[in-house]
């Protein structure tokens, strides 16, 4: 996954486009990531206790990682990332910004 935990996202489509949020969860098997106040869905919440009112809770939905744009850290722009090696063979990859070629 080339999106993480704790990335800045720009949305590119749907109708929170536009609109830049923090990566709060992110699902590599399904390559949905859930991103802060974006794709938001009113949830019912019952009652779990008698006498307690039953409440409307706002989430954030997932979205789908062709969805959103890395925003570099480092130049501040939407960019897309390659993936490389650092050293040769290595397991550990490390994030380049095609934008300013630095690493994220
Ligand atoms: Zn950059």
């Amino acid at each position: 996954m080339k999106i993480k935990k704790g990335d800045t996202v720009l949305i590119t489509s749907g109708k929170d486009r536009r609109k830049k949020g923090k990566v709060l969860t992110s699902f590599p098997p399904e390559r949905k990531v859930i991103v802060e106040g974006i794709n938001i869905r009113k949830k019912h919440q019952k009652p779990r206790r008698t006498g307690e009112k039953g409440q409307i809770v706002q989430l954030p939905g997932p979205l789908d990682i062709s969805n959103v744009k890395l925003i570099c850290p480092k130049c501040g722009k939407a960019t897309r990332v390659e993936c490389k090696s650092k050293i040769k063979n290595q397991k550990s990859k490390i994030r380049i910004c095609k934008k300013c070629g630095q690493e994220i």
